[in-house]
């Protein structure tokens, strides 16, 4: 998978048609899906589109003063779908469905305030407040939905107009409160920014799941990465998947952002949903950050422990970096750069997970051109080819580790070392395989010339130098 965008991206409404001429060379490189960013109408144009306004406006209809968003119009998103369908990439969008911004008029409506760090915790009387919480789309007139947003299909809000006071609002009304099936950080993480939807009102629920049938047959969408889904309830998360793949086919793929560096609380969060998505690895993600910042005082033994690829590979989407963890953003813990090209060899060469390769890493951030992307072209290039096979751990050393892949009978060349230090050079014997016996292997990443014979046992003496990967392959003999 690639995270086809990143957080500075020029507000230029060119990226779909970028998307589709690029869609040959992610094939080519090997990609299989994309995840795209939230491509619905924004509450301005230049927004990411997180602040999201209108989810029936692909680039459509001139609202908030603009008819394409930031990445272009829905015509051009449909032609870059239609042109990543003819090389067989899937493609997955990104569904925000936690908040919506840009509200086009006030209400007036009964509130209390909250503890921003215990949203439980009441510190005000009820009183009246008025909220940005009224949405007609009257640039849309009716097209898809007809439906219209009040405050009373919100839960939470930020800003009272009467008085222009910043807090965090608990909407009240009858049966009203934040979900229950939400994480629990602040007392009650339902609240995150601009007016919350209460996925415990029915005709949110209806509204939503007629969305996501709708905007999946729109653009053919082959699935969604869902985003803030620890301040959504979970079983909303259940009934919308159950939605679209009734309409969409039991296929329809789904990976959830649920940002904790807590293996336990994501554990819990795959039972609740009954395993029904994918959760990226956060903690695998922290372990690579804060292995990056430490160099070799990090214990790289401990890399794969309490990790959603070590517990539950079925269900994990192992990366480096995103959108929110890049420097600036709002998660920001970027791995830093010496460290990149271990933690992708890692990913990308391992047996389990769903590797996912971040823009920001391949192309650029803003207009710095990534250093990475040639080791990422090789390590790509060293998954297609060789990473097949049952994997053998060498996670024994606190500066050196690696593993195997023993390769497989179908490919005949299949097979690999992986290595990566963060300390002095090191070595390493690993088994790779009877079959290998007597062969010639060489590194790839370009870091180590020099070649090993495979022993009679099917071991051989890899090597690494300090701070970097190594990957050791067949060389072919024939040319
Ligand atoms: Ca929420």
């Amino acid at each position: 998978m690639m995270q086809y965008f990143e957080w500075n991206l020029p507000n230029d409404g060119n990226f779909w048609n970028q998307l589709k001429e690029d869609a040959e060379h992610l094939s080519d490189i090997g990609v299989t899906s994309v995840w795209i960013p939230p491509a619905y109408k924004a509450d301005e144009q230049q927004d990411e589109g997180y602040a999201t306004y209108d989810l029936f406006d692909l680039g459509e209809f001139d609202q908030k003063g603009t008819v394409r968003t930031k990445y272009g119009t829905k015509q051009e998103l449909i032609d870059a779908i239609t042109e990543l369908h003819k090389y067989q990439i899937s493609v997955y969008l990104d569904a925000v469905m936690n908040h919506k911004a840009g509200g086009e008029y006030t209400e007036k409506f009964q509130a209390v305030e909250v503890d921003p760090n215990n949203r439980e915790k009441k510190i005000s009387d009820p009183y009246e407040i008025e909220a940005y919480t009224g949405y007609n789309f009257p640039g849309r007139d009716n097209k898809y939905s007809d439906f219209k947003w009040h405050w009373f299909h919100f839960d939470g809000t930020d800003y009272n107009a009467a008085n222009q006071k910043k807090a965090i609002y608990r909407i009240l009304g009858e049966g009203k409160n934040w979900s229950q099936g939400v994480d629990d950080e602040n007392g009650n993480y339902d609240y995150l920014m601009f007016n919350d939807l209460d996925l415990n009102h029915p005709e949110v629920v209806k509204e939503l799941c007629k969305w996501g049938i709708w905007v999946s047959n729109e653009l053919s969408l082959d699935g969604m990465r869902l985003d803030a889904i620890k301040h959504m309830d979970d079983i909303f998360i259940k009934q919308f998947l159950d939605a679209v793949r009734s309409d969409r086919g039991a296929n329809f793929y789904a990976v959830g952002e649920y940002w904790k560096n807590d293996f336990d609380s994501l554990e819990e969060y795959l039972k609740y949903t009954d395993y029904s998505l994918n959760l990226f690895d956060v903690p695998l993600h922290y372990k690579m950050f804060e292995a990056a910042q430490k160099g070799r005082d990090f214990d790289l033994t401990n890399l794969p422990d309490d990790t959603l690829v070590t517990r539950f590979p079925e269900n994990a989407v192992t990366f480096v970096d995103n959108h929110d963890s890049q420097h600036g953003s709002s998660l920001e813990s970027q791995v830093k750069s010496w460290f990149k090209p271990l933690a992708y060899g890692l990913i990308l060469l391992m047996e389990k997970g769903y590797p996912c390769i971040f823009y920001g890493d391949y192309y650029r951030m803003g207009d710095q051109e990534s250093p990475h992307r040639i080791i990422i072209d090789i390590l790509l290039e060293a998954r297609k080819k060789y990473a097949y096979g049952k994997q053998n751990n060498y996670f024994d050393h606190p500066n050196t580790v690696g593993f195997t892949r023993e390769g497989d009978d179908i490919r005949e060349d299949s097979g690999l070392a992986f290595l990566m230090s963060n300390g002095e050079d090191g070595d390493k014997v690993m088994y790779v395989g009877d079959a290998h016996k007597g062969e010639t292997w060489h590194e790839i990443t370009g870091s180590i010339s020099e070649e090993v014979t495979i022993g009679e046992d099917g071991n051989a003496l890899f090597k690494v130098h300090g701070g970097k990967v190594a990957v050791w392959v067949k060389k072919e003999t024939n040319s």
